[in-house]
């Protein structure tokens, strides 16, 4: 099913907006049982492991007569707190320096394997490192190129498989601590992801450290397929394209320099661009599937769609950052997040995650498929986006999903602020209710003032999209396994 997904490219730039009219109005029962399940999910949340939930469920089901609609939700968290990863300390230092590798080259460096971890470029990491030999490797990156590499790995039926893509993470703040008593060493790293390679062979170091001579993989910008079609005689009736907004006019002068007449030309370029496709064997419309603005355009109208808090402004103007943007803060699971890290050219990275956008509707359990988030609940509390990597005290990297609401979950335990992501929230563990798999946490506010009071952080290795077909009308909402 992952794999199906990639060659779905036929989207079509003309006919977007009919589809997801329907979209909202089969909505409407989902959205009552969100807000059944969070009301559960508030009186459940003071106890360790509610025992009567069903019997509750019952209650909240009477009491929830009036759904609420998706409504706008004031945030007054400073959505630049996330990152700055202050629960690491505040006592890391700025490395300086930077090295960019060419396209296509060979290079050799340590690699670092997370699970469940696929580093997108652009994406900060936070690292707390434990492993003696790890550390010593990381300090002698932050002394060379602060380069090394990061690859997923998953443990699937026991057996250890490594993506065969990564990316090149750069070291920008470090900090390195060695206990008195036991002479022992950890640092804590914060870095952002780079460049994407392919590994071409890996060896093992005398020390343990995974060495990977690696590909350096190219970005392709792809031409205006339309470039040698168009008459130059037409482009004077085209604004130039850092102009979109004038409107320009066009004058007819007599010998005498006396103006006759006098026209203002459209001020839309996107349609005098594709004119040009009268001239060649296929419509304007298989243009505009491959034009990189109008692919960014859609992509930010479905991301926004989502959720007005997913704001086309506050995304990447250029399509190259757009694309990884988007395969960051997408909720897939790591073998359709690999495929998006493989794809050379930003307009094919956008057009696959477009059709994942288009498709994508609720969240499901990956253990069981149980649905605990619907995509409208998703919201982006950090400027990075609404999917970011944190680290927790044992050194675990959890790429974490912020949602409004969150369905058939149980809490366990106690809020704690302890290491907490989010500054002001207190965290509890959430787990499904079905198969009881670690879903994410339950932040709530310790601060009256802080809006949202409450959200749920949800581990993107626990979640999957629910997909659903459009072209099959009717057909039900199933999660990618
Ligand atoms: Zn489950």
């Amino acid at each position: 099913m992952a794999e199906d997904l990639l060659p779905l490219l036929g989207v079509n730039m003309d006919n977007g907006d009919g589809d997801d009219e329907d979209d909202d109005d089969g909505d409407d029962d989902e959205n009552l049982m969100d807000d059944i399940e969070i009301e559960l999910n508030i009186n459940n949340e003071d106890e360790d492991i509610p025992e009567n939930s069903q019997a509750k469920k019952q209650e909240s089901k009477k009491s929830a007569k009036k759904p609420e609609r998706q409504q706008s939700i004031p945030i007054t968290f400073d959505s630049s707190l996330p990152m700055s990863h202050s629960y690491l300390g505040n006592d890391l230092e700025e490395v300086r320096g930077r090295t960019i590798h060419d396209d296509e080259s060979l290079i050799t460096l340590p690699i670092i394997q997370l699970p469940g971890i696929v580093l997108i470029p652009g994406q900060t990491i936070p690292l707390h490192l434990f492993h003696q030999h790890t550390v010593a490797m990381i300090k002698g990156v932050v002394d060379t190129d602060k380069t090394f590499g990061v690859v997923a790995y998953s443990h699937d039926d026991g057996a250890h498989t490594m993506a065969t893509i990564g990316t090149t993470a750069e070291i920008f703040s470090a900090r390195d601590e060695t206990d008195d008593d036991t002479g022992l060493s950890t640092i804590r790293v914060k870095a952002k992801g780079r460049q994407r390679f392919q590994i071409v062979e890996t060896e093992r170091s005398p020390t343990g450290i995974l060495i990977g001579k690696v590909r350096i993989l190219p970005e392709k910008i792809l031409p205006d397929c339309l470039e040698g079609a168009r008459p130059l005689s037409h482009c004077k009736f085209c604004c130039p394209p850092d102009q979109d907004s004038m409107v320009r006019t066009c004058t007819a002068v007599d010998r005498q320099g006396k103006v006759l007449t006098s026209v203002a030309m459209s001020r839309n370029r996107q349609i005098n661009r594709f004119t040009a496709a009268c001239y060649t064997w296929w419509p304007p419309w298989v243009y505009k599937m491959y034009d990189a603005d109008l692919v960014m355009q859609r992509t930010k109208e479905e991301l926004h769609k989502w959720n007005e808090t997913l704001r086309p402004e506050n995304m990447p103007q250029d399509p190259i950052e757009l694309s990884y943007w988007v395969t960051q803060n997408l909720p897939l699971d790591d073998g359709l997040r690999v495929n998006l890290l493989s794809i050379d050219s930003a307009v094919q990275r956008l057009r696959c995650a477009l059709s994942i956008i288009e498709k994508c509707s609720i969240l499901c359990c990956k253990g069981c498929g149980s649905q605990v988030a619907n995509k409208k609940d998703v919201f982006s509390l950090s400027i990075e986006g609404p999917l970011g990597a944190y680290v927790n005290p044992g050194g675990y990297v959890h790429e974490t999903m912020t949602v409004h609401k969150a369905q058939n979950l149980n809490l366990i335990g106690r809020p704690s602020t302890e290491h907490s992501w989010f500054p002001g929230y207190a965290w509890t563990i959430a787990q499904c209710r079905r198969c009881n798999s670690h879903m994410g946490w339950k932040f709530t506010s310790t601060m009256k003032e802080l809006k949202p009071q409450k959200f749920w952080g949800l581990t993107r290795s626990s979640v999957v999209p629910g997909l659903h077909d459009l072209d099959e009308g009717d057909a039900e909402w199933m999660p990618v396994m």
